[in-house]
């Protein structure tokens, strides 16, 4: 079948700019524009006209229900259908969509997550719709992105806290460029988020429990190959993978979702998705479309997605690479620019995001801590469980230049006088090429690298803004005072990698001599999710998150529970999993074994007295002691599992999950995973790495 232009099918699901401006009246249209570029909201006589247009689009486009479509504080999406149907006297409907349905919606929101945010009482809660991100049509749904909020104006959902953090760093960025004589009403963030993912056989998938039930295996010995040749990397496509991936990019150009490049991974039945960057919160709502449809279009081919940060033991596991950069109207402002104008402005901002990130790793760290990602950061695939800032040699050398008043020699020896001189050209991402960096600095924009494959975008983008709004504001309080500006802002940008230079780190982030001296430099390092997740509340981030307007102190603590729980909840669920997989499969298929030996070992006596029996024998021998270890584990996990649910304090229990629990889950699996290594192929009843990794 022939593949659709992509021109045609681009956005057509969209209630986008271009359908506004052909759709709306003239008048209706320039005013939305204009509340929506003040940021203010839609008065309901607008919102009244816009949703009559907007329903009659969507009804063209096969919809027949709305729903807000929002982020709840677990992360993924949540959806309510109402239909558009009303029914009139005469026995007939007309179809109704409101300004008011537009703009706010109402949801019982008890079953969602809120750390205790939202007593019962009061448990309804209300969205409102994000107009800064398009409606578009889903499945026969017109779907509004929006914010949730409880009654009592607190933050339930992922998305309310980034609108907020975008409009700060906005805000202070803003303030910067001022000062450099730009009068901009409105800076962006931009984010382009490159999305990792395993494909694999939906008959695989359908046979293990662990990956339905916890998205990774839980257990699986070791295939004899692993990732070592490295031939799958930009290798040819599978044809049921590469009908997978034209499926999947139509139905993202329909949804306005530039999906760009596509590849396979270094890891077997490993690939990526990366989009063209977009405005933050528009990038993080198209990442959460796309695994939506990565989930959703898989089967249709025969296959299941994974998105799951570690699905395989043994081989790299995903991540989901977060590219950030600030931009007003025809500048992107991590761009080193030409004249030496543009290369203080670069300063500053570049200098705000170094110090933002030294200050503020320990937040950096926690809003990528999961269950899941706490097995892939340190893997020797993935950056360690320190922050640290990459930015080439050759930048590098500037700064030094720079903090250290020397002259700077650039490679082919001219000397530069930096401060009133054009800044040396530097190469872009000169040394980077082995991706160890856990943030990287490439050319014009910072790459964040730490966060999981599965996670939503919000809150990871959520910190870093928020954290660089507070350092552009302490720079813009401190510039707006200056008497020579040249002078201050230089001075200011020598103070800061003077102060910070520790976090700036261009070696091998993989390796254990990093760790130490990491170490050296006073440089957080915590392994533990569970850990991490305390920097949530420590006091100068709570501080952090009230001075911008972002998080209160209640809904930061709330979010903080809400993370403790889901770490606690997710590996229990993973240890109910394996105990209930030990003992209904795994030790039943090992004695069914030992039992068909057993008897061979019988018959053959009896047939043959005297005969050998040896290989059967030591079979059973081992395949014995590995099935009453995996018994006896189960046990230790169960009980594990008690102590931990036994705890009454968040942080407690989360710490026991992840202290007691995940080694009991570990010295279980050890102990299986023997056990796959010689009980009988026939016997064993889970697909093993190498056909589910290596299927044809
Ligand atoms: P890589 O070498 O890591 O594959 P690319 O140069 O292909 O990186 O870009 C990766 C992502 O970065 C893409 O989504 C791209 O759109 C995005 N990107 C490029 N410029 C910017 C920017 N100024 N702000 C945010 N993201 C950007
Ligand atoms: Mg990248």
């Amino acid at each position: 079948m022939p593949h659709p232009n992509p021109k045609e099918v681009y956005g057509s699901l969209v209630f986008n700019e271009h359908v506004m401006k052909e759709r709306l009246p003239a008048a209706t249209y320039k005013s939305l524009k204009a509340t929506l570029q003040k940021g203010q909201p839609l008065d309901i006589e607008l919102a009244n006209v816009v949703a009559s247009f907007m329903r009659d689009w969507a009804i063209e486009k096969g919809a027949t229900h709305y729903t807000h479509w929002f982020q709840s504080l677990t992360g993924i999406t949540s959806e309510k259908h109402d239909s558009f149907i009303s029914p009139m006297k005469d026995g007939t409907a007309i179809m109704e969509f409101s300004g008011r349905e537009l703009v706010r919606g109402e949801s019982d929101a008890s079953s969602f997550p809120s750390g205790g945010l939202r007593a019962t009482a009061e448990a309804r809660g209300y969205t409102t719709w994000d107009p800064t991100s398009y409606a578009f049509v889903k499945d026969g749904t017109l779907c509004i992105p929006t914010a949730f909020c409880s009654w009592t104006g607190e933050a339930l959902d992922e998305k309310t806290p980034l609108l907020r953090s975008m409009k700060a760093v906005s805000d202070q960025a803003c303030r910067i460029l001022k000062l450099f004589g730009k009068d901009i009403a409105h800076v962006d963030v931009t984010v382009g988020l490159e999305q990792e993912y395993f494909l694999i056989k939906k008959e695989h998938y359908e046979q293990r429990e662990d990956l339905i039930l916890t998205g990774r295996t839980l257990f699986g010995a070791a295939p004899a190959k692993g990732q070592e040749l490295e031939e799958h990397y930009f290798g040819a496509l599978r044809p049921e993978v590469s009908a997978f991936m034209h499926e999947l990019d139509e139905e993202l150009w329909k949804l306005g979702v530039a999906a760009k490049t596509k590849h396979n991974e270094v890891a077997p039945a490993q690939h990526e998705l990366a989009p063209l960057f977009d405005r933050c919160n528009v990038a993080v709502d198209h990442n959460l479309l796309t695994m939506e449809f990565m989930r959703r279009l898989a089967p249709k081919h025969g296959l299941v997605c994974l998105l799951h940060e570690k699905p395989f033991e043994g081989v790299n596991g995903s991540g989901k690479h977060n590219n950030w950069s600030l931009s007003a109207p025809g500048m992107n402002l991590l761009d080193p620019g030409d004249t030496p104008m543009d290369n203080l402005q670069f300063l500053i901002f570049f200098a705000a995001v170094i110090r933002a990130v030294d200050e503020y790793q320990d937040l950096l760290r926690m809003c990528i801590a999961s269950a899941g990602n706490e097995h892939r950061l340190g893997g020797n695939e993935a950056p360690p469980a320190i922050v640290s800032v990459f930015v080439g040699d050759d930048l590098a050398a500037i700064l030094d230049a720079i903090a250290s008043d020397s002259e700077y020699v650039a490679p082919e020896a001219a000397k530069i006088d930096l401060g009133v001189d054009v800044l040396p050209k530097f190469a872009k991402d000169t040394t980077d090429r082995n991706r160890t960096s856990p943030f990287a600095f490439t050319g014009n924009k910072f790459e964040f690298r730490m966060p999981g494959s599965s996670a939503n975008m919000s809150d990871p983008n959520t910190v870093l803004n928020t954290a660089v709004a507070k350092e552009l504001k302490g720079y813009a309080d401190e510039l707006e005072q200056a008497e020579d500006f040249d002078t201050a802002v230089i001075a200011l940008v020598k103070r800061t990698i003077r102060d910070h230079k520790r976090v700036i780190f261009n070696g091998n982030g993989y390796s254990k001599e990093w760790e130490e001296e990491a170490a050296r430099r006073g440089l957080g390092s915590t392994p533990a999710a569970s850990d991490a997740l305390e920097a949530m509340i420590a006091p100068k981030n709570l501080e952090l998150f009230r001075m911008m307007g972002v998080l209160s102190e209640t809904e930061a603590r709330s979010r903080y529970e809400v993370k403790l729980e889901n770490y606690a909840k997710v590996r229990h669920i993973e240890a109910g999993t394996m105990m209930e997989m030990t003992r209904r499969q795994l030790v039943p298929a090992a004695c069914a074994y030992m039992t068909g030996l057993a008897n061979g070992i019988a018959a053959k006596k009896a047939a043959c007295p005297g005969i050998s029996c040896k290989a059967e024998e030591k079979a059973l021998r081992q395949l014995t002691n590995y099935t009453d270890a995996m018994s006896d584990a189960a046990d230790r996990l169960e009980a594990q599992v008690e102590a931990a649910e036994a705890m009454t304090d968040a942080l407690a229990e989360a710490k026991a999950y992840h202290d007691q629990v995940l080694p009991a889950m570990q010295a279980l699996r050890a102990a299986a995973d023997a056990a796959e290594g010689i009980c009988g192929r026939d016997y064993w009843p889970l697909p093993s790495y190498s056909a589910m990794l290596f299927y044809v």
